[in-house]
């Protein structure tokens, strides 16, 4: 069987990449969407052949526990809108999938995984990067150690921010932050798994504001560094105002790159002994169809909520540290 799943949201991640991979996936399929737009109803509707009964919008939202052809939720809307979308899903009983970051604080990552549990529905969180597989040899080599211990790690994810049309994320309220919350998650991501442990203290720094027009509410830039058990060290930048894309890592007996690194395709390794040669592929189908085999199979995903809530722990000791300019201990 191949499970339905429904698309909360139909903005630039839905329409680019979420539907098409859909397309691309064996155990689940585009059955559904939740939109607020009814011209992008109709134009979905048409284009992907969603009947009406599937379609949805923000106020009928609920309805959709009565609808047996969705058995997975995912969320694509702004970021501080995840927990109460989440929340919902789970409670008409459906399995969810929330876009990352998981939400705007631990408290409401916390909600989210609660109400998951008490409807007895599976979480996830949409890290494509986990099924990448340059991103999964660099777990390997971190994680087994394959060039001895991790000592440094360099990581940074930026672009160079437009303006319109996603003004959400300038807004403090609806994006939790800046480009931290919406770019640095990845390097916070490619630091812990490529050690497979949380860091244990963070320092950390706001850049400064050169485009005050668009960065009165969130920051425009921050960069900080993360303490690992045994003292391994992983240097991180984000900014909306420049263009950076890498994951570095150095061991005692080799270092490897990933660069771009956190791109949907086109990603480049190279490690000390050269070329990674490994073909690009479909994330997000495969971060899909993963999911779905784990609800068909009754297994643990490997991107739950709960990782979803330690990297905003993670996220929240970095804000705290850059406001404090203290040294901020993260306890699990
Ligand atoms: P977007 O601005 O293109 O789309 C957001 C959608 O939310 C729009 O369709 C908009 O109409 C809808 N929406 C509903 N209520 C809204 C409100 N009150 N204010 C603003 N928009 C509202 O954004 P996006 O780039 O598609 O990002 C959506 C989510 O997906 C974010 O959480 C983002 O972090 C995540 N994302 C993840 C990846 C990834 O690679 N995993 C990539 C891009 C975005």
């Amino acid at each position: 069987k191949k499970l339905g799943i429904a698309l909360v949201g139909l903005g630039r991640y839905s329409t680019n990449q979420l539907a098409p991979a859909l397309q691309e996936t064996e155990h689940c399929y585009l059955a559904g969407i939740v939109t607020g737009t009814p011209s992008k109803a109709e134009e979905w509707k048409r284009k992907y052949n969603i009947p009406e009964k599937n379609i949805y919008n923000y106020e009928t939202y609920d309805q959709i526990a009565d609808n047996p052809d969705i058995d997975i939720i995912y969320i694509v809307l702004p970021n501080g809108m995840h927990a109460e979308y989440t929340v919902r899903g789970a409670k008409a009983k459906k399995h969810m999938i929330s876009e990352k970051p998981m939400a705007t604080s631990v408290a409401d990552c916390q909600r989210m995984i609660n109400a998951c549990k008490e409807n007895n529905v599976k979480l996830s969180i949409g890290y494509r990067l986990h099924f990448e597989p340059h991103h999964q040899r660099v777990m390997e080599l971190g994680q087994k150690q394959l060039y001895g211990p991790v000592q440094r790690i360099e990581a940074a994810d930026s672009f160079v921010f437009q303006g319109n049309p996603d003004r959400w994320r300038l807004d403090k309220e609806l994006a939790g932050g800046g480009p931290l919350m919406d770019l640095g998650i990845y390097c916070v991501q490619g630091a812990v798994y490529t050690m497979g442990q949380a860091p244990v203290a963070v320092t950390a720094k706001f850049g400064e504001v050169t485009r005050p027009e668009f960065f009165d509410e969130v920051e425009q830039s921050i960069s900080w560094q993360m303490e690992f058990p045994g003292g391994a060290v992983a240097d991180c930048s984000t900014s909306y105002n420049e263009n950076k894309n890498l994951l570095y890592g150095k061991a005692e007996k080799g270092w490897w790159r990933l660069q771009p690194s956190y791109a949907y395709g086109g990603i480049k390794g190279e490690t000390s002994e050269g070329p990674m040669n490994i073909k690009n592929v479909n994330q997000q189908a495969r971060q899909m169809d993963d999911f779905a085999r784990c609800i068909l199979e009754n297994k643990q995903t490997r991107v739950p909520g709960e990782m979803g809530l330690r990297d905003v722990r993670i996220l929240e000791a970095i804000y705290e540290a850059a406001r404090t300019g203290k040294r901020v201990e993260i306890k699990a």
